[in-house]
């Protein structure tokens, strides 16, 4: 398959910024996977890989999770998606989207209702999908971005590191399915680096989306090399989307790490940035990527 075009810097800020905006938040479930406890939560010993994946580990012990995705409304820049959630073919077909060896291994656990599809929840709290023109992506592993192609019109936001690995070699090996990245729409890659970033709270470089305060992007890398976490203001409290910096509570609260990190070094400065934030502000609610548990807690939204 031929690449992708490389996409351009993203010129912040975006439009529609409103000084003092707070944006509503709708937690959108997109459907369960299940995994073996040991992947969620890294064991130790000789056969600490293989029950990693599942290998010796009953399938009692496997856990139900969460695929997710979050609408987010801004006052001036309208709705807005952090993650896309899953292709609605998965509900029938996981192969079909996620390719024939994921589709067959993790992917065949996927279990998704029609009604689960980001599109339908969209319409079902009154937006119109074709008026989502913005989604940040916290990565590109498959669980988050089956659901891309259903928003041709949107620009994706993206950081370098993140858009490297997913169309680097052996990317299927580090949980990218390439077909997913849509052609014809913009690709915005998000600079940490650059002169934009500042620090806000425990994060020593964020990116203000809007130029308000409301929709921030922190870099959490680790999980995937360009991983990307995003804090959320709403009126009355303020909304950490973890994504897979961290899956669990647990995670969160302990450290137990996974037991699949594609940079450790990087995965734990990631993880100590949310915990330091996570206990400095204590009414701040933060998400984790993938724990049914702290899922259940959540409120249907958060204006
Ligand atoms: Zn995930």
């Amino acid at each position: 398959m031929a690449p992708l075009p490389e996409p351009r810097p993203a010129v912040l800020p975006l439009p529609g910024g409103r000084q003092g905006a707070t944006v509503r938040v709708h937690p959108l479930l997109c459907g369960l996977a299940s995994w073996p406890e040991p992947w969620a939560h890294r064991e130790g010993g000789r056969f600490a890989k293989l029950r990693s994946i599942g290998t010796g580990v009953s399938r009692d012990s496997w856990v139900p999770v969460p695929i997710v995705a979050f609408l987010v409304e801004h006052p001036g820049a309208g709705p807005m998606l952090i993650d896309t959630g899953l292709d609605p073919v998965v509900a029938e077909h996981p192969r079909l989207s996620f390719g024939r060896i994921l589709g067959a291994t993790g992917g065949k656990t996927f279990t998704m209702e029609p009604g689960q599809a980001v599109p339908e929840q969209l319409r079902a709290r009154g937006v119109n999908p074709a008026d989502v023109k913005l989604i940040l992506m916290t990565h590109l592993h498959y669980d988050h971005a089956s659901g891309m192609g259903q928003f041709p019109n949107a620009t994706f936001l993206i950081t370098k590191w993140e858009w490297d690995a997913a169309n680097g070699p052996m990317s299927l090996l580090h949980g990218y399915v390439r077909k997913h990245f849509v052609r014809d729409v913009d690709y915005r890659m998000l600079d940490f680096e650059g002169r934009e970033a500042e620090p806000y709270a425990t994060f020593g470089r964020t990116l203000d989306l809007f130029g308000d305060g409301s929709v921030r992007a922190l870099p959490t890398p680790g999980h995937t090399h360009g991983h990307v976490s995003v804090l959320l203001r709403t009126s009355r409290l303020e909304i950490l989307v973890a994504g897979d910096a961290t899956y669990t509570r647990h995670t969160l609260e302990t450290g137990h790490r996974p037991a699949h990190i594609e940079d450790e070094r990087l995965f734990t400065r990631s993880l100590r940035a949310l915990q330091i934030y996570h206990r400095e502000k204590p009414d701040a609610l933060v998400i984790p990527g993938h724990d049914l548990d702290a899922w259940r807690e959540l409120a249907p939204v958060y204006a």
